[in-house]
Formats: structure tokens, sequence, C-alpha cells
């Protein structure tokens, strides 16, 4: 590939291109949508031609009527969702939310079902047109988010759960200005709601240290010192628990195969539950935070209230410091969170020159704003 191919084919990547067989815009005249009208919702600046907003309407429609079939005839639970998924080397591919049962093992979203088919076309097609002088280089663009509801009775957009979130917290498939696109009514119209994934994770960037000093200073967003108010929680507590998680972090020895450990406190029910995170074996391994809960629900059962949550510990795996795993899991949070722990349970992070105290709400706010109940 010659340098002014290479050019050519960068500038491409700033706009949405697409097949010729996906250009007819079947639905949308199927769906009877005019494409002026369809206002766009976001805090990001989009700045799409009428051509790119098509797009992304007709990608919407392709996973929503995926996510209608699914339910019919596919997916056990009857719930519908897919994804119609892009990257930046304008690959699209579908995907819908997949149950080989009703519990956790077999379930995937379909945003993450949309991934593994865009990563594969990706791969396909690196295959095709394989160049030295080009690197394989995934990653996502677009994730246009749909559900088999029906469009009229749409009210709220769709916001990603805490496990695809998880993926989408990691960095080498996914960036701070990838997009997320779904439906939504607002002022009684169908609208496109556009949500970056900084908007979606604001702490994905934020990496924390494992070297504490008691001398560090403590940060408190407003939600966070409100939180504190409420449940009588002081600065000496926050010390304590990011002081006790160190020191399960410093004692722990069963981190071996992944080399990373991470160390949780937890503050439920006035009491203080720690514990570490457990490499099983290469591949799997127990969470810090389901440990520190278990702990608390074994001794308070429904009455468990969990009203901070510290996490300490190794951003990444050994030979993975390019890519960060990230300490918290927001798996777990997701495990808890409307629960055991509410939207004003704190997150307490050890920074490197302070130590900073937030909220789960403000840690996952679209999941906060959505009021999603388990
Ligand atoms: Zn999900």
């Amino acid at each position: 590939m010659t340098l002014l191919n290479l050019i050519e084919n960068k500038n491409m990547n700033n706009s949405i291109k697409t097949n010729s067989t996906n250009c007819s815009f079947s639905l949308i005249k199927k769906y009877g949508i005019d494409v002026t009208l369809i206002e766009i919702i976001s805090k990001i600046d989009i700045q799409f031609s009428f051509y790119e907003k098509s797009v992304i309407l007709e990608k919407l429609l392709e996973a929503h009527e995926l996510a209608k079939i699914n339910v019919d005839v596919g997916n056990i639970t009857k719930r519908g969702f897919a994804s119609n998924v892009c990257t930046y080397d304008n690959i699209w591919a579908l995907g819908t939310n997949f149950n080989n049962t009703r519990n956790e093992i077999s379930s995937v979203c379909g945003e993450r079902s949309a991934i593994l088919a865009a990563y594969n076309a990706s791969l396909l097609n690196y295959l095709k047109n394989n160049s030295d002088s080009i690197n394989f280089n995934f990653k996502v663009k677009y994730i246009c988010m749909a559900q088999a509801l029906d469009l009229f009775k749409i009210d709220k957009s769709i916001i990603p759960c805490e496990d695809c979130l998880a993926w989408f917290n990691t960095s080498k498939y996914f960036d701070d200005d990838t997009i997320i696109f779904s439906f939504e009514k607002h002022r009684g119209n169908l609208c496109l709601r556009a949500i970056s994934l900084s908007e979606l994770l604001p702490f994905r960037n934020k990496k924390t240290s494992v070297e504490y000093l008691e001398s560090k200073k403590i940060i408190c967003s407003d939600f966070a010192l409100n939180s504190m108010r409420m449940n009588f929680i002081d600065e000496e507590k926050i010390y304590e628990l990011v002081s006790i998680a160190y020191g399960k972090y410093k004692e722990n020895d069963m981190t071996e195969l992944s080399n990373q450990n991470i160390a949780c406190s937890i503050f439920a029910n006035g009491n203080i539950y720690t514990s570490n995170k457990i490499d099983w074996t290469k591949r799997w391994y127990s969470e810090p935070l389901i440990h520190c809960f278990y702990d608390a629900v074994v001794e308070n059962a429904e009455n468990t209230r969990v009203d901070a949550i510290c996490y300490f510990g190794d951003e990444y795996t050994k030979n993975n410091d390019e890519f960060n795993d990230g300490v918290v899991s927001i798996k777990s949070i997701g495990r808890i969170r409307q629960k055991f722990a509410t939207n004003d349970t704190l997150i307490i992070l050890n920074f490197k020159d302070y130590i900073q105290v937030t909220t789960i709400g403000e840690y996952l706010p679209m999941k906060f704003i959505q009021g999603y109940k388990i």
C-alpha cells in the first residue's frame, strides 16, 4: 500500500463508509422514518451528514429486527437486545444477546456478541488485505444498541450492563471516543441518543497507585461528601479502609498465576470486611469485592447494607502493561448495585498523590440516571 493509499484510508476512517449492499436503507423506508426529523441527542459534538445519520439509523433498525426475531425464535429469556458494531476500519457486524441457560454461565449481551462478530470479520478482512506495512488494529468506533421493543414503545435509551461496561473499560479494543447509539423518546418523538464511552465510564483512564502513605490527602466529590454525612463516615474511617486494603494487598500471595494483586475492604452494617483476589487457575480467579460481600451477607443476610468500597491493587497483569486490566471490578459492582449497595455507596481509590472518594453513582453515571432495578 502506498503512502497516498494510507492517507486516503485514514481519511476514510473519519467518516462512515459502508459497502454497496448496505446502502439501500430499506429499513428506514420500511419503518417510514424521515431522517431529517430524527434529532440527535448528545453531549458530544456530532457533525453527521444526512448519509452518515442514515447509516446509523439503518444499522440500529437492523439490530432492532435481529433482537425481535431472537425473542420470537431463539432467546430463552425472552429479552431481546442486539447491536451493530462498527470498527475504525468501517467494518460492521451484527450480534444479538445469547442465552444457553437462564444463569450467568452462558449469557452474552448483544453488544459483546456484535463485538466478537466484528472482531472476526476484521480478522478475515485483514487476512484478505494483509500487507506488511499495516498492523492489525481492531478498535470499536460505534456500538448501535437496539431492543426488541416496538419503536413507538421506546422511552429511555438502553445503557450497557455492567458486564459489557467491564469490557468497554479495557483499553485495547475501545477508547474514550467510542460512541454508543440507541433510540430514545424525547418530547414524544423518536430520537437518536449518542453517548461517548467517557460519559459512561469517566474513571476509565484514571489509574490508581500501589504506593500508600497515611499522609496522602483525601479528596471527596460533592456526592461523596453528602453520602459520608448521611452515613456518618469520617476521614478517619476512609483512612482505615485504605490502610486495611493496603495491608491485605501486601500480604496476598495467592496471585502468582495472574500477577495482578488486588485487595478490597468494605464498610457494611458498621463493620469492615476485607479480602484478596485469589487466582484459581491461569484464567479463573475470585474477585475480592465479592469475597467481602459474601462475608457481609453471611452475617447480615437481607439486611446487608454497604456504605463504602475501597479497592487497592495492581492496574495491570504482568506482561500486559500496555493495556490495563483495571483494579475496580465493574462486573462485581453490577452484582451488588441496587441490592446491597446504592448509588450513594462510596468508592475509595488510592491515586498517586491523593485518595479519591467518589460514589457508585459517579463511577457509573449513566446507570445512576437509568436507576435500573435488579
Ligand atoms: Zn451487557
